[in-house]
């Protein structure tokens, strides 16, 4: 017999991506203009136009065989000598490139950060609301993931909430920072509260509980806001950071996994890293992407667009009855529904053809989430059906 577990998981349908393709249908039969597609975190606004021309130029007078080529599992030495340049020389943090291994986007990073860290029957806090993939990336390490409440109205930790989750067989924590999906990007005091709470308990246990931070929108914030890198702050860290949504490439599959120098047998979390890495098949990141990115670290496409759409999106959406934490960061909205059954609600927008997701996959069941990454022309033609479907439930629009 095959394995059945996979089998069961290769057939759970993801809400998004069904969604996704609802979306499509209904474009192809009333016009894809009349259709407001909220479902994915898909970038709208191009790579920078710099990006594309530095890849042409790379492919154009660059040696093909070693363009190509295998680089090594760890990813090209030059690569990981820049992204570790990079992270010491923005955030004031140590790494050396020999704690960086470059891979396939933030999704291989987790998984392999998770393989590496985890043995059977450890648990992986995160939390609430979370990026549902973490669960299927936590069982891969024959781990559960513990979903912890966050402060309602601000999303914030609920530190009481954190407290009573840790337990003897907490091996890490992941946080993300802006969030998906609800945009919060967790202040400086957090942090630190999150990192004494962290040593205190691997003091107790006699084992280091892991902070993982998983960071695809660190550079997506708003406003001026910042977001503490967590090597600054806790030894036993790890950073899982994408290219995908700061350089819009989520097609490209490229990021990387930099372990703090400050962990404990930071060597072996490394080895233990290279070797899941290796078991998973997740060797040699795509080469021409790993070579384009560290010309552009720290860029990003143009997010001017994402906070326009936050702001006129966030107001709107106010006027109209609906609950709003106005994000910091990231490009979704995680509002409440106006019933209590996110599903029936997500349900009745789609009569307005209003596209939203369900809260419950991310464990914030009555709320639903709102990927703004689209258009501002989008969210125009949008708003008179977010009326209509608020109006529906009785409010005085
Ligand atoms: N983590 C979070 C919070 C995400 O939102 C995503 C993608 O949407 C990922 C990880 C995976 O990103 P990647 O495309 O880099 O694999």
């Amino acid at each position: 017999m095959i394995n059945q577990r996979y089998v069961k998981l290769g057939n759970v349908r993801s809400v998004i991506r069904e969604l996704f393709e609802y979306g499509n249908a209904r474009k192809r039969e009333i016009g894809e203009e009349n259709v407001f597609d909220f479902s994915l975190g898909n970038p709208s606004v191009p790579s920078p136009e710099e990006f594309n021309v530095a890849l042409a130029d790379m492919v154009e007078h660059t040696d093909p065989v070693a363009l190509h080529g295998y680089t090594s599992a760890q990813g090209a030495p030059e690569v990981r000598t820049a992204v570790a340049d990079y992270i010491n020389g923005t955030f004031g943090s140590h790494v050396t490139p020999d704690l960086i291994y470059m891979t396939c986007g933030a999704a291989a990073a987790l998984t392999i950060t998770l393989c590496a860290l985890c043995n059977e029957g450890d648990e992986v806090i995160t939390f609430v609301p979370y990026f549902p993939e973490y669960a299927v990336f936590a069982a891969q390490a024959g781990a559960k993931l513990v979903p912890v409440s966050t402060e309602e109205n601000t999303f914030d930790i609920d530190f009481a909430a954190l407290s009573a989750a840790l337990g003897a067989k907490t091996k890490a924590v992941i946080i993300n920072s802006p969030n998906n999906p609800s945009g919060v990007v967790y202040p400086e005091e957090s942090i630190k509260k999150l990192a004494a709470m962290l040593k205190e308990h691997s003091k107790k246990t006699g084992s280091p509980v892991y902070l993982i931070a998983d960071e695809p929108y660190r550079e997506l914030v708003y406003d001026g806001e910042k977001v503490p890198y967590v090597m600054n702050y806790y030894g036993d860290s790890i950073v899982c950071y994408s290219f995908s949504k700061s350089l819009s490439l989520p097609g490209e599959r490229i990021g990387y996994i930099a372990v703090s120098k400050d962990a404990a047998e930071a060597e072996s979390v490394f080895a233990a890293v290279c070797g899941a890495g290796r078991s998973l098949g997740y060797v040699c990141a795509p080469s021409l992407l790993q070579r384009a990115v560290i010309k552009f670290l720290g860029h990003t496409s143009d997010i001017s667009v994402y906070k326009r759409n936050r702001d006129r999106l966030c107001s709107a959406l106010e006027s109209y009855g609906f609950t709003v934490v106005r994000p910091q960061g990231a490009f979704y909205l995680f509002v409440k529904a106006l019933e209590e059954d996110d599903y029936a609600f997500c349900e009745r927008a789609k009569q307005f053809e209003l596209l939203l997701v369900p809260g419950e996959g991310f464990g914030g069941k009555g709320y639903v989430r709102i990927a703004y990454c689209v258009s501002p022309q989008m969210i125009e033609r949008a708003l008179p059906a977010f009326v209509k479907l608020a109006q529906s439930y009785g409010k005085n629009v």
